[in-house]
């Protein structure tokens, strides 16, 4: 039965994509069996994936979604794409924006992406949702269906900032949706650790959060290098195997498979 970990964070531009990608194709280099889920109209995590045109994909999550809301059977592998060896992806694109309307609508809202996953959960050992800059309603359904949420969290002032609001909807959900949701932890991205700026920032958060909420002892740093994997759709272990990012990403991936299922 998979860890549902949910990417999250309602900033834009902090690394959650970057974040869920890497997660992902880490976990299935020490051989878990891993689905990756983009959450995000924008198609950013498909995109990195090497699927340069979302848009002409045919079978994405918003069908998934509308076909769950409506009953409707879905066949065996409908909408998941056979990335690799151990990694699979749900893919979303552009027609995923309608979903916030029409989801608005439908009967129990928040559980219909729980309701899908109840059905493939248990051919994975781990499923990485990639979610949109949003506490909206896509947002929602993740925290909903996820055993926890995973929160990059750029080291700068105003990302800081939002932690509080994103921090309040995550136990507005654990209320009242799903009593079971964790936090995995905050993960400090994109860390100049050149600048004292930066190490202010990732004091105030371990002090500020540190207490209540597990902040990840490994920080990702600022890297060209990370900043390239989105073009070349290689994960960063491919790409740049003895920078300072990849590095840190295998950290990660060895904490989070400690924290265990
Ligand atoms: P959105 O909110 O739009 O979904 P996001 O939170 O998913 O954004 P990413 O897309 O992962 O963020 O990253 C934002 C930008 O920063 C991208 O161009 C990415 O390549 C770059 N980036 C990600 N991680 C790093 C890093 N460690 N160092 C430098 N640049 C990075
Ligand atoms: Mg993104």
């Amino acid at each position: 039965m998979a860890k549902i970990i949910a990417v999250a964070n309602q900033k834009g531009g902090v690394g959650k994509t970057t974040t869920a990608m890497n997660l992902g194709l880490g976990l299935a280099e020490e051989g878990k069996k891993v689905l990756l889920v983009d959450s995000d109209p924008q198609g950013s995590l498909t995109i990195c994936m090497g699927y340069r045109e979302p848009d002409r994909i045919e079978e994405s999550l918003f069908e998934l979604l509308t076909m769950t809301a409506n009953d409707e059977d879905i066949s065996d592998g409908y909408g998941i794409i056979k990335h690799s060896e151990n990694v699979d992806i749900i893919p979303a694109n552009i027609s995923l924006s309608s979903a916030e309307v029409s989801l608005a609508s439908a009967f129990c809202r928040e559980s219909i992406m729980k309701a899908y996953m109840e059905q493939i959960r248990n051919v994975y050992d781990y499923v990485i949702i990639d979610c949109m800059p949003s506490l909206g309603i896509l947002t929602v359904n993740a925290l909903t269906c996820a055993d926890s949420v995973l929160i990059p969290c750029q080291a700068a002032y105003l990302p800081v900032k939002g932690l509080q609001q994103l921090i309040k909807t995550i136990y507005t959900v654990k209320r009242q949706l799903n009593k079971e949701l964790k936090i995995e932890g905050i993960l400090l991205t994109m860390v100049d650790g050149r600048t004292t700026f930066a190490k202010d920032i990732v004091n105030e958060v371990n002090d500020v959060y540190g207490k209540t909420v597990q902040v990840f002892p490994v920080e990702i740093p600022l890297s060209v290098r990370a900043a390239e994997t989105s073009a070349v759709a290689k994960s960063i272990y491919d790409y740049d195997p003895k920078g300072k990012a990849a590095h840190a990403y295998l950290s990660l991936t060895k904490e989070v498979l400690a924290h265990g299922c």
